[in-house]
């Protein structure tokens, strides 16, 4: 087996010395941030969750045993603040929370967008690190609970401390991530990987693949129902093997006439131009033209965004999909909406 090109750190790798006597404000309560602050609280750490004072999320927090404050008083009690609001909201929040980071404090994330950004400018006698599962929230939890980990990441952007990484690789170990194994990686990796790995292939370029073979289907005259199942339903089965075997596992187990068909025609669908248009998609997350764009648009008050939506949920495989799912929704495996949310 080939070596990995990076170091792989567990369990015993982390020292929770570097956490187990402070204090971590988590902000925010959504898919991760109730995930950390659970996680964080039953591996002994002090947890104090900050949410505004009409934040809905503060029923749940303290039904789940969970100390509630304001982000500025929690950050201002905190030794380590873990910024887990949406990636929009967290340059409002962090002027909220700013003037209660002491020297020495942390500041820390779970994607990089912001500060690799320059959308948070920290103080600089604070360490900043990035300490983010490589999973949704939801699944963090459930793993910790069922004595599994989620593998991870962790980064540090600012070291003041000498002791930046280290804390990040303790926070891992009490979210259970050590438990599986945490990469390190930079601020400007996470997110620039993230943004192209979304746009590209994963939420962008799978949407558009499943859409084009739809409508090539039913434009040659085929029954939507048929096109659903085969560009859109059937998806699921071929990822599924994927992710257990890699893209052998999946050759291994079509048929060798899928195999051989989608050998000689997958290129050509996927090409060259398509290449070269990742390559632009890429450029612009590098040279932070997305970046300026999706801050705009929020600033804007999402306009573009709205009306994509809008047009997403009117395709006629959304309308065909609906009833077809409902038939099918014994198959479901998990009631969990989030549970396909990339990070
Ligand atoms: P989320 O949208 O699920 O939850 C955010 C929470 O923040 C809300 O539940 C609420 O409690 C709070 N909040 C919302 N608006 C607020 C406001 N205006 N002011 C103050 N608080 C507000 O967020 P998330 O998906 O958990 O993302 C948090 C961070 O984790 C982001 O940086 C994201 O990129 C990162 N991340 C997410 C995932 C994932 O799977 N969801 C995975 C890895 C990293
Ligand atoms: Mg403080
Ligand atoms: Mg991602
Ligand atoms: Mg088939
Ligand atoms: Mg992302």
């Amino acid at each position: 087996m080939t070596e990995l090109t990076t170091t792989v750190y567990y369990d015993d790798d982390a020292d929770r010395t570097h956490i187990d006597d402070k204090t971590v404000a988590v902000l925010g309560y959504g898919s991760q941030g109730h995930a950390h602050a659970q996680n964080l609280a039953d591996s002994g750490v002090d947890v104090v969750v900050g949410l505004r004072a009409d934040s809905s999320s503060r029923t749940a927090a303290r039904e789940d045993g969970l100390r509630v404050a304001t982000p500025a008083e929690a950050a201002a009690e905190a030794d380590i603040v873990s910024v887990l609001v949406p990636d929009t909201v967290q340059p409002t929040v962090f002027e909220e929370i700013r003037d209660g980071l002491e020297p020495g404090n942390t500041l820390q994330f779970a994607h990089g967008f912001n500060i690799h950004y320059n959308q948070i400018r920290p103080p600089e006698n604070v360490d900043v690190t990035l300490a983010a599962p490589k999973s949704p929230g939801h699944l963090v939890r459930r793993n910790y609970e069922a004595d599994e980990g989620t593998p991870g990441l962790i980064a540090v952007y600012q070291d003041t401390t000498g002791e930046a990484k280290e804390e990040a690789l303790a926070y891992a170990h009490a979210i259970g991530c050590t438990r599986a194994g945490v990469i390190e990686t930079t601020f400007r990796e996470e997110t620039e990987t993230d943004l192209f790995g979304e746009q590209a292939v994963l939420c962008g370029g799978v949407t558009s693949l499943v859409k084009q073979g739809y409508e090539t289907l039913v434009d040659a005259g085929y029954s939507p129902e048929m096109a659903y199942f085969e560009c859109l339903n059937e998806l699921k089965l071929i990822v599924d093997l994927m992710y257990e075997d890699g893209l052998g596992g999946m050759w291994h187990s079509v048929s060798d006439t899928a195999e051989f068909g989608g050998l000689t025609r997958g290129d050509r669908v996927v090409d060259e131009h398509s290449r070269e248009r990742m390559e632009e998609v890429l450029e612009e997350v590098q040279d932070g033209t997305f970046a300026r764009e999706w801050i705009l648009e929020n600033q804007a008050g999402r306009p573009s965004y709205s009306q994509l939506k809008q047009a997403e949920e009117n395709h006629d495989i959304e309308q065909v999909g609906e009833p077809l799912r409902d038939l099918f929704s014994w198959a479901d495996e998990t009631d969990e909406t989030d549970a396909d949310k990339p990070e």
